[in-house]
């Protein structure tokens, strides 16, 4: 039936590669949209448009901004001695959500996984470490997620930056095993940052 309609066939087909987002959910999203008056839809495809044209990554942190620098690297009310890593712009989002944490922040983009053909290259760890070597960090707070990924960088994180003298410390109890930062609860965040322990 689907097939007889391509515009709407194509949308659904478009709506179907969101994480979570099975044919179904596609078809009523699909459905909603068009529904929606013009201008609504169209602010949509606008806002989806101007995501793409007007996020890049910071050229020091290397999570999302629109701006050479991000909101956190150019505020110098943050403690340059301290500088957590993460995985994900979003995991960065979910510990600010905490309000834990008064350091600055350095995104991977990535975890190493060996299996599926990801190595050090293969994320900013180069970046970081020259970060590193240029700064005042004296501790880094390695919050990569709790998963086989995420433990097996933490621990080569370590491994890497104690030997220039800087503590490597990871986020404490609270985070369930095999879990991503970003759907932790804030409260959850905020004690595993808080009892963060030396790696
Ligand atoms: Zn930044």
């Amino acid at each position: 039936m689907l097939d007889s309609i391509p515009s709407f066939a194509r949308l659904v087909a478009e709506l179907a590669k969101f994480p979570g987002i099975g044919k179904k959910t596609a078809t009523r999203l699909a459905f909603f949209i068009l529904r929606q008056s013009d201008s609504e839809a169209e602010a949509l495809a606008g806002a989806i448009r101007d995501l793409k044209e007007k996020i890049r990554f910071c050229s020091s942190c290397f999570t999302i901004t629109e701006s050479e620098l991000c909101s956190i690297c150019s505020d110098t009310g943050r403690d340059e001695l301290l500088l957590c890593v993460v995985e994900q712009p979003q995991d960065l989002i979910a510990i600010e959500r905490s309000h834990s944490f008064a350091g600055r922040y350095h995104v991977l983009h990535g975890a190493l996984s060996p299996l599926d053909g990801v190595g050090p290259e293969d994320i900013k760890v180069a970046e970081l470490m020259t970060r590193l070597e240029k700064g005042r960090v004296e501790e880094v707070v390695v919050a990569t997620n709790f998963t086989v990924e995420g433990e097996a960088t933490a621990l080569y994180l370590a491994r890497l930056v104690r030997p220039l003298g800087i503590r490597v410390t990871r986020l404490a109890y609270g985070i369930p095993l095999g879990s991503d930062l970003e759907y932790v609860d804030e409260a959850t965040v905020n004690r595993a940052v808080e009892g963060r322990r030396d790696l």
